[in-house]
Order: structure tokens, then sequence, then C-alpha cells
């Protein structure tokens, strides 16, 4: 169970229910297929639509629900404890981080063309700043939109996109100016039907299965000027304003998911008998479970207090970075000990532990990885 928690009111509670029953009643019965074709069926994003639970934050006046962010971070926390991290990161590149560059960024025009229909689930977003060549290091990108006349023409590619199948639209990253540096990146939208746009494989990966992430391409592509999301030569200062909460949802989902790994363990270990007593008697599994519960209880409180920060548009590039980093490397420990609870069981696709296992190994890798995140740390010592 995930604990009560003093952050959220009971209009979360209620829409947690709602977020719980959709997990339930829509992915568990299909999530092994989803998985095994490594996509979900389109219908996910359409239900997940229906059910309200795609871009809650988002004004009514586009279609949305107007909730604070504390409905996003329920979506993620749910569909993270209930085991399903693939779809989890699937909403949340979408509703977390895609839709937040459009509030923030998107113009008139572009909020009310786009954001009615994230909502309901018609168009399905993407962003794309990772190339082959680059990652972490967001200045060497080489993705191009040169500008002609009324339009950009956009040329490169992408790799490790998430919702990279399925998308209709792509925030990319690209460079604009050769000379500008840092301010020579813009975000510009492409919609996934233009000519010259051409999606690459569905990488197949660790975890996350029912996930698709791919490369993208972009031969000469065309779009109008008014594609353009925020100032030309603006993506890194928008990047850095966005990242934080992207980083925050990162950590929500992780802890969550510890959570369920710790869920499972401890009543695995009540169930399981060595040497004519329960593996839970043993006084090395108490400690450990001991510890882990320590863990969590500290991780909860800091991803808490990262939340209230957030909603009241506080949270530091240092508090955002110092969740992601801590949360998912304790996260990392978790589902290790937590596994070797199992015996070899635990290490059976069948047992739900192994999944949480390989589904947790990501979180310390997107979104910035560890050591990127104690770079950041460490600029604030
Ligand atoms: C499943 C999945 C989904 C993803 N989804 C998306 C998406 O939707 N959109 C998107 O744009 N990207 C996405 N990514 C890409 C992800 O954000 C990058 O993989 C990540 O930022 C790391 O970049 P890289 O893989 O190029 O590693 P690199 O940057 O090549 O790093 C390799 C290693 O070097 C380390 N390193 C790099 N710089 C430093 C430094 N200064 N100091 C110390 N160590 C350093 C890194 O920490 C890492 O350990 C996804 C990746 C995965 C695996």
């Amino acid at each position: 169970m995930l604990p009560h928690r003093a952050v959220y009111e009971e209009e979360h509670r209620m829409f947690r229910e709602t977020v719980r029953h959709f997990a339930a009643s829509k992915i568990a019965p299909e999530f092994r297929r989803w998985e095994d074709a490594g996509i979900v069926d389109r219908s996910f994003w359409t239900a997940g639509g229906a059910a309200g639970l795609l871009c809650p934050q988002v004004p009514e006046e586009f279609g949305g629900a107007g909730g604070d962010f504390r409905f996003n971070a329920i979506v993620l926390e749910e569909l993270s404890h209930s085991g399903f991290a693939g779809p989890a990161t699937d909403f949340s590149v979408h509703s977390d981080v895609c839709c937040g560059y459009l509030l923030s960024y998107g113009s008139a025009e572009q909020k009310k063309k786009w954001l009615p229909r994230m909502v309901s689930g018609k168009t399905v977003c993407a962003i794309a700043m990772t190339e082959p060549g680059t990652g972490s290091d967001l200045q060497g990108i080489r993705t191009r939109a040169t500008r002609h006349g009324d339009e950009y023409v956009v040329s490169g590619q992408k790799t490790f996109i998430s919702n990279g199948q399925m998308c209709d639209l792509v925030i990319v990253v690209a460079r604009t100016n050769s000379e500008g540096g840092s301010k020579g990146m813009s975000l510009v939208l492409i919609e996934a039907d233009r000519q010259g746009f051409r999606r690459g494989r569905n990488l197949e990966k660790l975890g996350h299965l029912s996930s698709d992430t791919s490369e993208l391409f972009f031969d000469e592509v065309r779009v109008p000027v008014g594609n353009l999301l925020g100032a030309e030569g603006g993506a890194m200062a928008a990047l850095m304003s966005e990242l934080p909460q992207e980083r925050l949802t990162i950590a929500l989902h992780s802890i969550a998911a510890a959570q369920k790994a710790f869920d499972l363990t401890k009543n695995y270990v009540r169930e399981r008998n060595a040497f004519g007593s329960s593996i839970a008697s043993f006084q090395n599994t108490r400690f450990k479970l001991a510890d882990l519960k320590a863990d969590l209880s500290v991780g909860w409180a800091f991803v808490d207090q990262c939340l209230r920060e957030h909603i009241r548009g506080e949270l530091t590039t240092y508090a955002a970075s110092t969740a992601k980093l801590w949360i998912t490397e304790m996260h990392g420990r978790v589902v290790d000990q937590c596994l070797q609870f199992f015996g070899g069981y635990g290490f059976m696709r069948e047992y739900e532990i192994c999944r949480l296992y390989a589904d947790a190994r990501v979180l310390r890798i997107y979104g910035g990885t560890s050591e990127i995140m104690r770079e950041l740390i460490s600029r604030n010592l």
C-alpha cells in the first residue's frame, strides 16, 4: 500500500481511486500481451483520456480538468505501484513532460490546437532531445532546423524516444543557429504525418517492455515557422525550467515502484519457510527490511516536500536533482535486496519482483543520469 500522505486532499484521494480502477480494469488484463508486443494498444491512450488521466493539469478552457500537479503525480504513483512501469512512463512523458512545455511555452494557437487532443488521447506526444552521438551533453546535438522563408527545414536523427512509435506530435530539440552555443537551440513541433519524418525500430530493452522506445529520422522535414515552440534560441532556457518537474516525476515513479517491491517482499518472506521457520523470522530479514522501510520513509518525506514546493512554484533544480538522484539510487538498492529474498524465484520472469528489478534500472539513466544529477547538485554546494 502507498502510505497515507498529508500532501494530498480529499479530491486527490477520489482521483486516486479512479486511477487504481483504471490500472486494474484497463491495463492488467492486457499488460502481458502489450509487453510481448513491445507496445500498448492505441485504445490505452483514448481510454486514459476518457478516464481523465491524461494531462489533468490542463485548464478547462483547453478541455482539461484544471487540476494542480498532484493529479499528475497520482497517475504516476498508482500506475507505478501497480507494477506498470511502461504505461506509467508513456503517460508521464505525454502529460508531465510534453504538456508542460506546451503549457509554459505554447502560443495561444498551439495550445488551442494541441492541448484538447492531448487531454483526450487523440494526439500522443513525444519529446526528442537525445541523439545517437549525445544524450547527457545536449549542447552536442546535431539535428538542425534551418529557416527558409516562412518555414523551418529540419534534418537529423534522434534515438531512445519514448512514445516514438505511437506519437502523432514530437517536440524536437534542434539547432537553429550553429554559432549560438546553448542559445542556438530551439524547440520545434513536428507532426508525425509531415513528409520526411520516419520512425526507426522499436528498440528492444531490458525493462519497460510495453513501452515503445524508438529512433526517429528527420529528412528535410518542412514545418511552418508557427511550429516553433517558445522563442528561437530558447530551448536551453526552456529545458532548464521544465527539467525539475520531469525529475520530480521520475522520483515519484521510482519511490512508488520501490514501495511495490517492498510490499511484495514483505508478504513473500512471511509465506516462505526455511530451516523450520518463515524467512521473515530471521534477524537478517527483519533488519534488512527495517533498513528498506527506513529508506522508503525518508524518501516519501523528501519527495512530498518537493511536491509541495512544486505546487507553490518553488521547486529548485537542486531539490529536484537531489530527489531524482537519491530516490532512484535507493530504488535500485530496494529492488536488489527484495529480489534476493525471493531466492531463485526472484530470477524468474513469472515473478513480479523480476520485472520490478528490470524496470528499475532505467530510472537512474533517463531524465538525466545519476552522474549528471551529482554534477547539478555539486554546483550548489
Ligand atoms: C528507456 C529510455 C527512454 C528514454 N526516453 C527518452 C525520451 O523520450 N526523449 C529523449 O530525448 N531521451 C530519452 N532517453 C534518453 C536518455 O535521456 C539518455 O539515455 C540519458 O540522458 C543519457 O544519455 P546517453 O545515453 O547519451 O549517455 P551518455 O551521455 O553517453 O553517458 C554515458 C555515461 O557517461 C556518464 N557521463 C556523461 N557526462 C558525464 C559527466 N559530465 N560527468 C560524469 N559522468 C558523465 C553518464 O552518466 C553515463 O554513465 C531515454 C532513454 C531510455 C533508456
